[in-house]
């Protein structure tokens, strides 16, 4: 099941749910506040490394 991340345009309140495809055109209650008025956002997968040291990138000034 995919995971969507939804931000609150209430309270600004960002959080995931797991939602399936029959409940895709569900509006999502905010569970911080309660309202309706969520927006899908798009979430991105990679964002998650484990073990994974970060790329240093390291530029060379000419010279
Ligand atoms: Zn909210």
């Amino acid at each position: 099941m995919p995971i969507y991340e939804y931000r609150c345009q209430r309270c600004g309140y960002r959080f995931e749910k797991l939602v399936r495809l029959a409940q895709a055109d569900q509006p999502v209650v905010c569970p911080n506040c309660g309202a309706d008025a969520t927006e899908r956002l798009l979430s991105a997968f990679s964002a998650r490394t484990t073990g994974e040291a970060a790329t240093t990138t390291c530029s060379t000034g000419g010279g």
